[in-house]
């Protein structure tokens, strides 16, 4: 793609800094989305900035990622971990130092892309002070979410209305999948734009280890038959729905039926009470010996562990895309996933996995042992799962898809210019 000039853009991820280094710190798809978005758009020739919230001072300021794509951490509240749900209040600061940001360096950014609510919020002020475009993705709704938790937190209301103004006035909403769009139109508003453009994955990264090899490296037997999760501890991940499963599987007994949970911090580090809660169930039911938690995989290390399963269990009760299911489908390996949201899109039913209803124990057992029980078939799942995230999900195609709506709306914007409020 020719850009008439080299356009600058910034995103904005306001809780979720795209320059840790993910799989060492407590980091979601929310990082790994903006980060390889931002280098892959650097990539495309846009002079990418990516802002996000300074949670320690001992971080730099400004890390440079590549020659066009930089990350810029300002001070909105204390510098220090703040919950989300707590960080609404400090984001009139973030927007201020935004600004002078934006002054001492004379620029002025035509288009924002924000991520996640509360930076929706951002985007909003500065689309009115100065008139930027403004793009927003969801990465969670909480239209969605209240629905599937117990308790809603106090900040709820607010965050839905943000939410609800963001689809309405934003330029564009960037929905991740079919599903999303779905979810935002009638649990949102039906107002607003919304464009389906998918999350990505790096495809040269997940694949790159074939079945034997991986095993090879990580000691895992050639006989065993591999059931993998990778993803946060948190309830909604519906790693419980696995483990439970996995105790009704035909297999289980026999001495070559493995699982492995991947995720949160190195073992004998507290993980919160849903790592704990998940360990009592595993002892509880007699799969200790059979379970391992290796704790929080770097992302240079997690090809391998995709590469060795037979299969790869995404339990959601809700995701609005799922990066996992990606992920495990480039490595070549099939993934028995929930049949919800995004998973719903990502995977195929019976091509490249199965999808079975969430917190259906039996539901999941019967999949999983479909695939464990037919190597032949699930070589070829595996296969069609490679295929298709080559065909839809690559990062490339998906920031050049990005930077299509970029330039058509900044197009847009020159011949009408916005109104800017003093
Ligand atoms: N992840 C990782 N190491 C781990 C567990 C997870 O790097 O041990 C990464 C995983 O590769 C994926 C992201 O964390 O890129 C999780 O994204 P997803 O969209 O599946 O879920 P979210 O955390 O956003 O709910």
């Amino acid at each position: 793609m020719n850009l008439a000039t080299e356009e600058r853009i910034a995103l904005i991820s306001v809780h979720g800094d795209p320059a840790i280094e993910i799989g060492k710190e407590e980091a979601g798809g929310q990082n790994v989305y903006v980060r390889h978005v931002g280098e892959a758009l650097a990539e495309l020739g846009w002079q990418v900035d990516m802002f996000t919230r300074k949670v320690n001072i001992e971080q730099e300021d400004i890390v440079q990622h590549s020659p066009n794509c930089r990350t810029i951490r300002l001070k909105a509240g204390n510098v220090d971990f703040v919950p989300r749900d707590n960080i609404f209040g400090h984001l009139p600061e973030f927007v201020d130092n935004f600004v002078e940001f934006q002054k001492q360096n004379g620029i002025i950014y035509p288009l924002i892309h924000s991520n996640y609510w509360l930076s929706s919020w951002v985007g909003m002020q500065l689309k009115q002070k100065q008139g930027s475009q403004l793009v927003h993705t969801y990465h969670s709704l909480g239209a969605v979410k209240y629905n599937t938790v117990k308790t809603v937190p106090l900040i709820a209301s607010t965050r839905l209305g943000v939410e609800k103004q963001v689809l309405e006035i934003a330029e564009r909403i960037v929905a991740t999948s079919p599903q999303e769009k779905e979810h935002m139109r009638t649990l949102v508003s039906t107002k607003g734009n919304i464009d389906i453009i998918p999350c990505g994955t790096d495809i040269e990264r997940f694949g790159r280890v074939e079945r034997k090899a991986a095993r090879r490296e990580l000691g895992i037997d050639p006989e065993t038959k591999l059931v993998m999760y990778v993803g946060r501890f948190d309830p909604r991940k519906g790693i419980e729905t696995l483990v439970r499963a996995v105790r009704e599987s035909k297999l289980f007994g026999s001495k070559d039926l493995k699982l492995i949970i991947c995720g949160g911090s190195r073992p004998g580090h507290s993980d919160g009470d849903e790592r704990d809660r998940i360990e009592k169930i595993v002892g509880e039911l007699g799969m200790s010996q059979m379970t391992e938690f290796p704790g929080r995989i770097s992302q240079d290390d997690l090809p391998s562990y995709y590469a060795a399963a037979d299969v790869c269990v995404v339990p959601s009760h809700y995701e609005p895309f799922g990066l996992v299911a990606i992920e495990a489908m480039a490595s070549f390996t099939p993934v028995v996933a929930s049949d919800v949201g995004g998973l719903q899109f990502t995977v195929v039913n019976e091509e490249t996995g199965l999808l079975a209803p969430p917190q259906d124990v039996r539901g999941f057992a019967n999949a999983i042992d479909r695939i464990l029980s037919d190597a032949a078939w699930a070589e070829e799942l595996g296969q069609a799962a490679r295929k298709r995230v080559e065909n839809k999900f690559s990062w490339d195609g998906v920031a050049m898809q990005l930077g299509e709506l970029y330039t058509d709306l900044l197009r847009q914007s020159v011949e009408q210019p916005v109104a800017v409020s003093s």
